[in-house]
């Protein structure tokens, strides 16, 4: 379990010290770079008393900086790049919308007039009201939408303090080479787009001390490649301005004054991962195949249309699971057909008749349409019995079961799928499937979008493969149904995990339970390769167990020969596959299987990855390095 924001001593190998802070990584990679903070504390919030002559003009200095707030907005909404991630526009709607609600605009100005009180004041006491409302909210996305509500504010604030200079020009001046890492208690992804405006190549990452999963931060963040950390609880009070901090995104922690040791072996790391990524691309046009010459698939994984870019960098077969969900969430209208089309098709036209398999909407648990979304179509689910939040979201109207309770929504969809499949080589994939009348009733809406496509006169291909994903433990236990009726099967080992241990996957709480290598999840994931491949239907993995290098081996061993994964992974295991051979990967599994406790399944692919690890030095004739140990988590 990973523990956030706990300031500790760092070590490195010679003993040397450096302060270091934990929090929660967000994209890939390490950076060094000097911090600027930025501070709401800044903003300077001035608070008195006004007379009542001066009512007119505290109002007016209200009303002009939401104008120019307002000007500001549309500004940087007119600025954004044609192929910028679509959230992006949506947030900057979002932050539109928040500014013009009356709770915002009209309640300070009757603030002003009726406590006598300055514009700054009124502000501020207007925010914390809105923000308690908000957070009083049972529902989580809701009450992370405080802090939206808190970034327009701040936005407003500064203009009332006569403009505040963009942060950009408060920076540290930077010696050549040096980029800026942005530490702030909060950011708005529209600041994290103007910083990159501002600063292009001079910024590196950010630190912020709130963000979570659910964050539009760190939605962003992701799409942008931004080496970044979250939930650093105490940056602004341990970093100071000017202060060279290391950014270790994929270890989640932040080294504030690294001294020369630890710079040194930072720098070095960097210089590894960069030379680690250039070795690994010159294997991007090999074929991926073992040592003993058995080809395997690798696909990626994508999240939005322009991650397709990431998926041909990495030489990807195809694209394994295009998680569509991405694309409804964060926006106040969900997308139309047409706009859907526009989506897929343009992954499938640029997989260039590569595979690309679309899985239709996985909405609910984690995942969660704004409620003016739902909305806009009529969708009244909030969860239960729709007079309160979920009692278990994980457990509630999530995917399939979603789709199926709202059958426009689902129609929608599977109609601009199917368009796109006119346009390369598309399959469609149903998550969370665990009946058989859940299979059925998606095929008769397969069935029916083609029908209401026919009468249009729209193209699509008629032999577009439909398939499951098995990541509900009765669906692995019963595949006779899924293997009569669907074409392929991908496994979703995130939420196997999870359902099969029965714990939550976003619950850090029960995270240390959260085991991939647990013997009735490995049962559950070896049944379904094998009966599904006796079978004679493609069985893949998608889940983050296809991409963690501990694992592939076991996959392997077990009869998988497809794997989708994060496109950052897939070279590095396209490079481990060269030095697996298939059949002592199956006897290794074969040996896996005997075992019943974790901890020794650990032990067993580690020793395996030695001994290969050996041979391969021997061969080569140098010294061993030493394994590193399969990763817990996905
Ligand atoms: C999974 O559950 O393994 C999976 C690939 O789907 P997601 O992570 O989107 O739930
Ligand atoms: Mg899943």
């Amino acid at each position: 379990m990973q523990v956030v924001g706990i300031e500790q001593k760092f070590c490195t190998a010679g003993g040397t010290m450096g302060k270091r802070l934990i929090g929660q990584g967000v994209a890939r990679g390490t950076v060094i770079g000097r911090a600027h903070l930025l501070a709401p504390s800044e903003l300077d919030i001035r608070q008195y008393h006004i007379q009542r002559g001066d009512v007119l003009h505290e109002v007016a200095r209200l009303n002009n900086a939401f104008s120019l707030v307002r000007a500001e907005l549309e500004q940087l909404r007119a600025d954004v790049a044609d192929d910028a991630p679509p959230e992006v526009r949506a947030f900057l709607d979002l932050h539109r919308m928040i500014l013009d609600d009356s709770l915002l605009c009209d309640a300070p100005r009757d603030l002003v007039r009726t406590r006598l009180i300055n514009a700054e004041w009124a502000l501020t006491i207007q925010l914390e009201e809105v923000c308690l409302q908000f957070e009083a909210i049972d529902d989580e996305y809701f009450r992370s939408r405080s802090q939206d509500v808190r970034q327009v504010v701040e936005r407003v604030l500064r203009r009332l303090a006569g403009g505040r200079p963009s942060p950009m020009a408060l920076a540290p001046k930077l010696e050549e080479g040096e980029r800026l890492v942005l530490v702030a208690h909060d950011l708005a992804p529209a600041d994290i787009l103007h910083f990159r405006q501002d600063a292009s190549n001079s910024l590196a990452g950010f630190i912020t001390e709130l963000g979570g999963p659910t964050s539009h931060t760190m939605i962003l963040a992701r799409s942008l490649g931004l080496p970044a950390i979250v939930g650093v609880g105490d940056a602004r009070t341990a970093i100071s301005e000017g202060d060279l901090v290391v950014v270790d995104s994929d270890a989640g922690q932040v080294i504030i004054l690294p001294d020369e040791e630890a710079l040194a072996e930072f720098r070095r790391r960097i210089l590894v991962q960069g030379q680690a990524r250039s070795e690994l691309r010159k294997l991007r046009g090999r074929l991926s195949r073992t040592k003993d010459g058995i080809p395997i698939e690798l696909c990626a994984n994508i999240e939005m249309p322009e991650d397709v870019r990431d998926a041909l960098d990495a030489g990807a077969d195809g694209v394994g699971l295009f998680r569509t969900e991405f694309l409804f969430m964060n926006r106040d209208r969900l997308p139309s057909e047409d706009e859907q089309f526009e989506s897929y098709a343009r992954v499938a036209r640029a997989m260039k008749g590569k595979p690309v398999v679309i899985r239709t909407l996985d909405i609910g648990a984690d995942k969660v349409l704004n409620v003016s979304a739902r909305q806009s179509l009529g969708l009244t689910h909030e969860g239960g019995d729709g007079q309160g939040p979920e009692p278990n979201p994980a457990l509630g109207l999530r995917a399939i079961r979603y789709c199926l309770a709202y059958p426009e929504l689902f129609l929608t969809q599977l109609r601009a799928i199917l368009r796109a499949s006119s346009q390369g080589t598309v399959r469609i994939l149903v998550p969370m499937l665990a009946h058989v009348h859940e299979i059925e009733q998606a095929l008769q809406f397969v069935a029916r979008a083609k029908e209401q496509l026919k009468e249009r006169r729209q193209k699509f291909d008629a032999r577009a493969p439909v398939g499951g994903m098995i990541e509900v433990p009765a669906a692995a236990l019963n595949l006779g149904p899924f293997i009569e009726r669907l074409k392929f099967l991908s496994l979703g080992t995130n939420d196997l995990i999870q359902y099969a241990l029965a714990i939550d996957r976003t619950d850090s709480a029960v995270a240390y339970l959260y085991e991939p290598l647990h013997p009735a999840v490995l049962q559950l994931i070896h049944l379904t390769i094998r009966t599904g491949s006796r079978a004679g239907l493609p069985v893949s993995v998608c889940g983050e167990m296809a991409g963690d290098l501990g694992s592939v081996e076991l996959l392997l061993g077990m009869g998988l020969r497809r794997f989708s994964m994060n496109p950052a992974q897939l070279l590095s295991v396209k490079q481990r596959l060269f030095e697996l051979d298939s059949k002592a990967a199956g006897r290794l599994a074969a040996r896996v299987a005997r075992l019943h406790d974790p901890q020794q399944i650990r032990a067993a692919l580690e020793r395996s990855r030695r001994s290969e690890g050996a041979a391969a030095t021997r061969a080569s004739g140098k010294r061993p390095a030493p394994a590193r140990p399969a990763s817990r988590r996905p």
